[in-house]
């Protein structure tokens, strides 16, 4: 642990604010580890007008580096991918001692931000606007994309750093300044990701206040970002109580936010699915992380034809789910983030079974030796109604609910298969939330039902792959309760800019748009 830790250029206790130096002297946060509850170390969090400090540092920051040209904004980002990659085993390590995500999931959390970096990069020479015909005679019309100004970054304990590298590579090529708020379970995961992003500034001649921290409380950092017009867009990534917040008070000043929030996540699993896929694909999104991903598989809609056998398979597969210390090799399942956790998913197995629904397999808190100081549990499976309270909220710990559509036999028409196909998306789309879905089946109608305007109503739809593990390519994020931001791929750099509409005359008279006459 203690190498881990010098090699990232930790300390015992670490400054939380960081704006082109490293202060800190609000409460001191001590944090451990979920492997065993032991401490890790501890960061000291900034005040209030440590926080104020921090945003003025910041567009001061911002309004150099909005003047770098955007494809060397990108170098700077490609350099900060480069530092990453050099230390991807460390940072992977920290996540994993920090967090409680097995290794490979704390390693693969680290390439996520290399991967973005890369995407950034290329980006930066990609930040294209459309030229348009005017209608008016020796008129030119275009957009054009500026820098916006100073981001805010909440981010929640599950990612504690992929999120921020999400935000932060676009909007650093963008022309933007970020400020950093971790959750307060994962700050060290924070600083290091900072340290490495200001030795990148430093050799590129760039204001490392352009990447700043601001660990504090709620009440110190978080409300108060949300409430500062110096910043005009808020990336809050965390629950659904969260996103109405800060909906609330972002709206409150009509400043922009992105909102990537909680979700409820289902594969429907048709009587045409390949069970060997299916399986797998469902045991990695509801045991993978613990059950603590916002796309971690929540629900399983399954063809009654099916759901026997569906249910045999899954249980033979999370007796083999190997649980302990995330840190072995052969680790599939870590600790839940700490005991509240443990307690929360204990009352909602608790109310599952008083509303009516049956444990199948698991939901045990693991009490050896060898899960001493942990909050380790077997993953639960159970069968359940979609119309149950505790399965329209999402509980982030790994219960895996089973729910039935369907007659007894594969559809023998085509009529039945489509008023089935229906009613399983029926179910999928009856919950608050609108993250991520997935249907596994080999028949085309039923993948292209689940895919049409009619079919899934959440930001990521899947077929034949699971909800979670996106790849960075794609517009993450979610419909309904989750928000309805976008992270990531695809167009969600815009959200990173503001977009300027520009008419240029270049002749000698002025006409006026609509053909409005107003001749003076
Ligand atoms: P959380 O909502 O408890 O906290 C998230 C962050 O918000 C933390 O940094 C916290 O300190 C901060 N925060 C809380 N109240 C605040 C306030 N009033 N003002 C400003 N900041 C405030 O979430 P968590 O337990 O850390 O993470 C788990 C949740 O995050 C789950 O619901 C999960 O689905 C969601 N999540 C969503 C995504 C996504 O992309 N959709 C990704 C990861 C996690």
């Amino acid at each position: 642990m203690r190498d881990v830790l010098a090699s990232l250029g930790l300390a015992d206790v670490n400054p939380g604010g960081f704006d082109g130096e490293w202060f800190g002297s609000g409460p001191v946060l001590e944090v451990t580890s979920p492997i065993r509850g032991e401490r890790i170390g501890a960061v000291r969090q900034v005040t209030r007008g440590e926080y104020d400090r921090i945003v003025d540092r910041a567009a001061q920051a911002f309004h150099s580096w909005r003047m770098t040209p955007a494809p060397q904004r990108g170098e700077v980002v490609r350099r900060l991918g480069d530092a990453l990659r050099a230390k991807k085993k460390a940072l992977g390590a920290l996540v994993t001692l920090e967090m409680g995500k097995i290794a490979a999931e704390g390693e693969g959390e680290v390439q996520e931000m290399i991967d973005i970096c890369d995407f950034a990069c290329g980006l930066s020479r990609q930040l294209y606007g459309l030229t348009m015909h005017s209608e008016r005679p020796r008129h030119r019309m275009y957009e054009q994309w500026h820098p916006l100004g100073v981001v805010g970054i909440i981010s929640a304990f599950n990612f504690p750093v992929a999120v921020w590298a999400w935000n932060s590579a676009l909007a650093a090529v963008c022309g933007d300044a970020t400020i950093w708020k971790p959750a307060p379970k994962t700050p060290l995961t924070a600083v290091a990701s900072i340290r490495i992003a200001e030795a990148v500034c430093r050799e590129s001649g760039v204001d490392p206040a352009i990447f700043s921290l601001a660990m504090g409380t709620v009440e110190d950092v978080g409300e108060p970002m949300l409430a500062d017009r110096r910043i005009p867009l808020i990336s809050a990534t965390g629950s659904c109580r969260l996103g109405y917040r800060v909906a609330e008070v972002v709206g409150k000043r009509l400043g922009r936010s992105i909102l990537e929030l909680g979700g409820n996540n289902a594969i429907i699993v048709t009587s045409y699915a390949d069970l060997d896929l299916a399986t797998r694909a469902i045991v990695f999104g509801a045991v993978g992380t613990a059950g603590q991903r916002c796309t971690s598989t929540r629900r399983v809609i399954v063809h009654r034809s099916i759901e026997k056998e569906l249910t045999r398979r899954l249980i033979a597969a999370y007796r083999s789910v190997r649980i302990g210390d995330p840190r072995a090799a052969d680790t599939l399942m870590g600790p839940l983030v700490g005991p509240d956790s443990l307690r929360v998913m204990q009352a909602a197995i608790a109310e599952l079974r008083h509303q009516g629904g049956e444990v199948r397999y698991g939901g045990e808190p693991l009490t050896g030796p060898e899960y001493a100081g942990g909050a380790y549990v077997t993953p639960c499976i159970a069968s359940a109604r979609n119309d149950m309270q505790v399965v329209q909220q999402e509980t982030f710990a790994p219960i895996l609910y089973l729910i039935p559509y369907g007659g007894a036999a594969r559809p023998a028409d085509h009529d039945t298969l489509v008023r089935e196909m229906h009613e399983a998306i029926g179910i999928q789309n009856d919950v608050p939330q609108g993250l991520s879905s997935a249907i596994f089946t080999h028949h085309v109608v039923e993948a292209e039902e689940f895919l049409a305007h009619s079919g899934s109503d959440c930001g990521i739809a899947n077929v034949n792959i699971g909800t979670s593990g996106a790849e960075i390519g794609g517009a993450f994020g979610g419909e309904k309760e989750t928000g309805g931001g976008r992270e990531s791929g695809s167009d969600a750099w815009r959200q990173y800019m503001r977009r300027q509409t520009n008419t240029l005359n270049w002749g000698f008279a002025l006409p006026l748009a609509q053909g409005i006459r107003f001749d003076v």
